[in-house]
């Protein structure tokens, strides 16, 4: 075996807990357990394989229900006791039928965290496409996101085409209601078009970072 087998502390019954996280949205997914040979066979298939505690098996993710994990990216933490796995998640992560295992909220104290500051104003895109991603994988009875992804990629390319036609009119009639509500129709549909095309909402990040994080060269013309 690899060297890098090595580097990770196995516990007592050889298992590693694995956190799962969408590449794309970065949601984290789910968490899961490998063995020596369950890692093995996720580097050598690019498909997860986990060790089933209450089954006692390798579990191929998706085997049955066929919500597959194609494999992006691997890690393992500072220590080794912990493995990180980015996925292409076929439809919904949970067994449940929900897109993240995640889905029991524990309230915080809000007096302990402040939110909202200027800093993170623009975190509710990074909720808007993880909306966007919750409507792929669960293509939930009557949401109109879901239907989209139905579609598929003609229907989104035509929405985001009409909305981009709105904001024209908007902008042209100086109606500035009409503009903030067709602006947000727009970045919605063109989030769409990005999930259904596999391109994160990072990855624009770092385009822009690119462009303008550096304060001497100026690709703008
Ligand atoms: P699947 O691997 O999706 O075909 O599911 C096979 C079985 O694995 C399910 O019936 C569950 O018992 C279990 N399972 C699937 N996904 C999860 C998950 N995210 N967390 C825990 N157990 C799961
Ligand atoms: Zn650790
Ligand atoms: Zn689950
Ligand atoms: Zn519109």
């Amino acid at each position: 075996m690899d060297i890098m087998f090595e580097q990770i502390k196995w516990d007592a019954a050889g298992l590693v807990p694995v956190v799962v996280q969408d590449f794309q949205s970065k949601a984290v997914l789910m968490l899961a357990y490998m063995n020596r040979e369950s890692l093995q066979k996720t580097i050598d298939t690019g498909s997860s394989w986990y060790w089933s505690r209450s089954r006692s098996e390798l579990w191929n993710k998706g085997a049955t229900s066929g919500h597959t994990q194609q494999v992006k990216s691997l890690s393992y933490d500072c220590d080794g006791d912990t493995l990180l796995l980015l996925v292409e998640q076929v439809g919904p992560a949970c067994h449940t039928g929900s897109y993240t295992c995640f889905t029991n909220p524990i309230e915080i104290n809000a007096d302990a965290h402040p939110s909202s500051s200027k800093a993170d104003r623009f975190a509710m895109l990074a909720k808007v496409e993880e909306v966007i991603a919750t409507r792929d994988a669960e293509r939930t009875e009557g949401s109109y996101t879901s239907y989209l992804f139905d579609k598929g990629l003609d229907k989104i390319l035509k929405k985001v085409g009409e909305e981009a036609a709105e904001v024209i009119i908007a902008a042209k009639n100086n109606d500035q209601d009409e503009l903030r509500s067709e602006s947000s129709d727009l970045i919605f549909h063109l989030m769409v078009l990005l999930r259904q095309q596999g391109l994160s909402l990072d990855a624009l990040m770092t385009e822009l970072e690119n462009r303008y994080g550096k304060p001497t060269t100026n690709k703008m013309r």
